[in-house]
């Protein structure tokens, strides 16, 4: 049974970017969804 790995990390309460599901640091106090580096992409 494959789950996905974003469901998985917000179910244990882990911020994962919602675009490649990469975990991201506690230090990212804000509400962004994505990881720096999908951000970074996304802007250009
Ligand atoms: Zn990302």
């Amino acid at each position: 049974m494959v789950q996905s790995p974003v469901e998985f990390f917000q179910t244990i309460s882990i911020k994962v970017c919602s675009v490649c599901g990469q975990h991201m640091d506690e230090q990212a106090e804000s509400y962004m969804m994505e990881c720096d580096r999908c951000l970074a992409q996304s802007e250009e």
